[in-house]
C-alpha cells in the first residue's frame, strides 16, 4: 500500500513580480520503508514540495492537487487539527540548519520534552528517562547533562543529532530530511548520514531525503527524483538514474560532482552547469532546461516535454519522445 500519494501537485506563490509556480504539476508516491531522494539545484522546488505535504507553506502561497494522501488519509480536505496531529507525529522533518531550527531560549530537555509528550499522549511522567534514551540512541554522550544545555553550548553536529532525536521520538512513519548535512562540517556530514541510514533501517520508516548533491543519494535512496524549475525531469531506481542517467540535466548534475572531477586525468577547471535556474516568474518557453542544455534542438524551445515512461524510468525530454506523426 502506498504510504504517500501525490498527484498533480502545484504550489503557487504570489510575489511582487506576479504569481509563480514553485512546484509545477508533480506526481510521485512512496511506499512504507522506502527512501526517496529528491535532487536539484537551489530553487528547484525540492523543499517547497515537502512543505506542501506538511502544510508548512510560506505566506502568500497556496497549493492545488488532484490527490494528496498519507496512509489513505486525504490531506487535501483534512482539517487544520488533523494535519497538525499528523505533522510532528506520523510525519516529522529535520531541516538544513540545526542551529536555527532549535529554539535558542530553551534547554535541549525542554524542547525534547515537547516531542516526547506528543508521542505519549501528553503524559509528562517519565519524559526525562525517555529523553536520555533518545539522546543516547542518536549518539550523544553524557546525555544526562546535555538535557540542561542550551543550543548555543553545542556544536552543529550535536544540534543536528538532537533534531534527529526529536524527529524519531514519535516513531514516525515518514521522516523528511531537508538537506540535513549541508550546514555541517564535512567530517560530521558522513556521521549524520550514517546515523539517519541506521535509524531508517531500525525503525523501518520511509524517508524523503532532499539534497542538491546527487552523489549523496546514491548510498541512501531506493529511488531518485530529479527536479528542475519545480518540475520532475527524471525519476526512477537509484541505480538506473545514477549509473545510467539519461536526462541531460541529471547527466550535468553528475558531471558537476567534485569527486568526478578529481578522478579525471586532465584537470583544467571544475565542471559546472552553465547559466542559472530560470526566474520562475518569467519561465522560458518549452523545456525549462533548454537555455542550459547542450543537447537542445528546435523542438525544445517550443514544446514542454511530458514526463513519460522510458527505459525503466520516467523522463521529461524530447530526446526520448519522438513527435507523433500525423496521417495526411
Ligand atoms: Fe535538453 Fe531538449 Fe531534453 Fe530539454 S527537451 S533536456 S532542452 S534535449
Amino acid at each position: 500500500m502506498p504510504l504517500l500519494e501525490v498527484k498533480n501537485l502545484t504550489v503557487r506563490i504570489e510575489t511582487l513580480k506576479g504569481s509563480l509556480s514553485a512546484v509545477d504539476n508533480i506526481s510521485f508516491s512512496l511506499t512504507e520503508g522506502e527512501v526517496l531522494g529528491i535532487v536539484g539545484e537551489s530553487g528547484c522546488g525540492k523543499s517547497m514540495a515537502s512543505y506542501a505535504l506538511l502544510d508548512l507553506l510560506p505566506p502568500f502561497s497556496s497549493l492545488e492537487a488532484q490527490q494528496l494522501s498519507f496512509l489513505n488519509r486525504d490531506l487535501l480536505h483534512a482539517s487544520h487539527r488533523e494535519k497538525r496531529n499528523l505533522r510532528g507525529k506520523d510525519i516529522t522533518m529535520i531541516f538544513q540548519d540545526p542551529m536555527t531550527s532549535l529554539n535558542p531560549s530553551f534547554t535541549i530537555g525542554f524542547q525534547l520534552r515537547e516531542s516526547i509528550m506528543r508521542a505519549e499522549h501528553n503524559k509528562k511522567k517519565g519524559w526525562r528517562k525517555r529523553a536520555i534514551e533518545l539522546l543516547k540512541h542518536v549518539g550523544i554522550s553524557e546525555a544526562h547533562e546535555r538535557l540542561d544545555s542550551y543550543p548555543h553550548e553545542l556544536s552543529g553536529g550535536m544540534c543536528q543529532r538532537i533534531m534527529i532525536a526529536m524527529a524519531i521520538a514519535t516513531r514516525p512513519q515518514l521522516l523528511i530530511a531537508d538537506e540535513p548535512t549541508t550546514a555541517l562540517d564535512v567530517t560530521i556530514q558522513a556521521q549524520i548520514l550514517k546515523l539517519l541510514q541506521s535509524l531508517q533501517k531500525e525503525f523501518g520508516m520511509a524517508m524523503i531525503l532532499i539534497s542538491h548533491n546527487i552523489g549523496l543519494l546514491a548510498h541512501m535512496a531506493n529511488r531518485v527524483m530529479v527536479m528542475y524549475a519545480g518540475q520532475i525531469m527524471e525519476m526512477g531506481k537509484t541505480e538506473d538514474i545514477i549509473l545510467r542517467p539519461e536526462h541531460p540535466y541529471t547527466q550535468a548534475l553528475l558531471a558537476a560532482l567534485p569527486e568526478n572531477y578529481s578522478n579525471t586525468k586532465h584537470r583544467t577547471e571544475l565542471p559546472s552547469i552553465p547559466g542559472l535556474v530560470p526566474d520562475l516568474a518569467h519561465r522560458p518557453t518549452g523545456c525549462q532546461f533548454h537555455p542550459r542544455c547542450k543537447e537542445k534542438f528546435d523542438r525544445c524551445e517550443k514544446e514542454l516535454p511530458e514526463l513519460k515512461e522510458h527505459n525503466k524510468r520516467k523522463i521529461a525530454c524530447h530526446l526520448y519522445d519522438p513527435p507523433s506523426t500525423k496521417l495526411t
